[in-house]
């Protein structure tokens, strides 16, 4: 087997490439507006209940008409996960993997038709989009492997004892409910779907709200790929009327979930809680926010930071969890670094998506609209506006890429997560002190520092306390495989997705001894 490699990005500013998407996109235009029924045991359900996924770009524009489940459906679905599951555990390893291979493979062929329903349906630029199909992909490609190497590995890791024969095998754990978020509506949906698949577990896919169609469309390329009915149940529904259920069923066995900090406080408790029947202590996986901080040192390359701030700030209008919301700069180059950032937010056009020209493009939905605003409000209360701060557009849920300078380091602004194209910038007095600020909140996802001092990096290797740091580049854009991606304390569990002990998570040791 070739040894994985991350899925190269595509370069649109050649003209090949540029007219593949561009015809990507007609072809998705010409799609919209279908419907979407819910997927139990492989069969179709339409409800009568229904909900419109809509482009936040263009707000008339319809994506797709989803069915909605209620909670006699995700009985439903959670009774079909589990008769399934017996048959599914025991399909050999080699199967379950070829089914990742072949569903990459297929998405592969088709990545531009995916990346264009994710610039419609989540308002990702075409980069942007590409980067999220490309890491779909890497998913699948670094999962299948990575469990074909527990598989074939456990055992060996045991000491042998004479007279005995020993084996160990990760074998899954049962229904999964999995509640993906829409930030990144194709790689972390289908990475946490397939790892529990390939895993050996079946599961229930609650697909986020604003982004179920690309999500039933990748269920349909599983289908494709010659995934059995029932190992996936794809089941879009409110969070108040199935969420609490599917999390609280005595079946389910575990939780994976990519999302906020409250939803995840909310999982993690029902979870806790033992159904009656319920013969497990059920297992939570949760990625959940972040408050990331760049820090810039007095001796930087000052340029690359500030690219870097930029960058990180207002790529996919901030909605990453990973992405910059505090830029801490050492005073002596604070001004600069400001004044750089200033011109470079300046530079960004806001605008559709789909439209080549924009730089990003709008935020989600009203919900994340208003709360951004308020957030920009409060910044205004707080901290100097500097860049932003306004709106830009009707037609979609636009927002300025925002700067606030000079804040305090427990201002809210510089404590809450925003998840928004908002960054705040605070001084610091010193290195120690930037550090210091970096800590100082309930996070601990990403961060990054830049500086041209060795001491100071390898102080920053032991005291930044983020899971993911990374020095002298900006604090988003992990690569499958290369840099696991998952943070500390209120951040979460810290998975690790993409990375060599993420499927641990979705299984259990068995070790079986025979005396000879
Ligand atoms: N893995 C992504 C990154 O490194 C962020 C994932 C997220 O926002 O949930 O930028």
């Amino acid at each position: 087997m070739v040894p994985y490699r991350p899925e190269p990005f595509t370069d649109f500013s050649n003209e090949t490439n540029r007219k593949a998407i561009e015809a990507a996109l007609d072809k998705v235009q010409a799609e919209l507006g279908q419907e979407y029924p819910l997927i139990i045991g492989g069969k179709r359900v339409k409800t009568d209940a229904s909900f419109n996924s809509i482009n936040p770009s263009r707000k008339a524009e319809v994506i797709g008409r989803v069915s909605k489940a209620d909670a006699e459906l995700a009985e439903q679905a959670i009774q079909s996960a589990h008769e399934t599951f017996a048959a599914w555990a025991r399909v050999p390893v080699e199967q379950r993997v070829r089914l990742l291979f072949k569903t990459a493979a297929l998405l592969r062929r088709r990545k531009h038709e995916f990346s264009a329903w994710l610039m419609l349906e989540a308002g990702k630029t075409a980069a942007e989009a590409d980067a999220d199909t490309a890491e779909a992909i890497d998913f699948m490609e670094y999962y299948a492997r990575q469990m074909i190497e527990l598989d074939t590995t456990a055992a060996s890791r045991l000491i042998t004892l004479e007279g005995e024969d020993n084996d160990l095998r990760y074998i899954p754990l049962g229904v999964g409910v999995i509640i993906p978020p829409w930030n990144f509506p194709l790689a972390i949906m289908a990475g946490m779907t397939t790892a529990a698949v390939v895993a050996g577990n079946t599961v229930v896919l609650k697909p986020a709200s604003a982004t179920p169609v690309i999500a039933a469309r990748f269920v349909s390329l599983l289908e494709e790929a010659g995934m059995p009915p029932g190992v996936v149940q794809f089941l879009p529904g409110s969070g108040g009327e199935i969420g609490d259920l599917l999390v609280s069923h005595p079946l389910t066995r575990f939780i994976s979930f990519t999302g906020s900090k409250e939803v995840g406080l909310r999982i993690f408790e029902l979870s806790a809680k033992t159904a009656p029947g319920q013969k497990w202590l059920k297992r939570f996986v949760g990625e959940l926010g972040g408050k990331d901080a760049i820090i810039v040192d007095s001796e930087a390359d000052l340029e690359a930071a500030a690219q870097a701030i930029v960058a990180a700030a207002f790529g996919f209008s901030g909605q990453k969890c990973s992405a910059c919301s505090r830029a801490i700069v050492h005073a002596d180059v604070y001004d600069e670094i400001l004044q750089r950032c200033t011109e470079l937010t300046r530079e960004l056009k806001v605008g559709a998506a789909s439209d080549f020209s924009s730089s990003t493009g709008p935020v989600i939905d009203e919900a994340a609209y208003r709360k951004i605003s308020s957030y920009i409000e409060q910044g205004k209360k707080e901290c100097r506006l500097v860049a932003g701060g306004g709106t830009a557009g009707e037609k979609g849920y636009f927002i300025e890429p925002t700067i606030f300078a000079d804040a305090a380091p427990d201002a809210v602004i510089m404590q809450e997560e925003i998840f928004g194209p908002v960054v705040v910038f605070c001084k610091a007095e010193s290195f120690e002190q930037a550090l210091d600020i970096a800590n100082n909140t309930e996070y601990g996802l990403t961060g990054s520092v830049f500086s041209m001092s060795r001491s100071r990096l390898e102080q920053a290797r032991e005291q930044f306390h983020v899971g993911n740091l990374y020095f002298n580049r900006k604090c988003t854009g992990a690569l499958v495989g290369v840099h696991p991606f998952g943070g500390f304390n209120m951040s979460g569990t810290d998975s690790k997705a993409g990375g060599p002990d993420y499927l641990l998570q979705f299984t259990q040791l068995k070790l079986i001894s025979e005396k000879l």
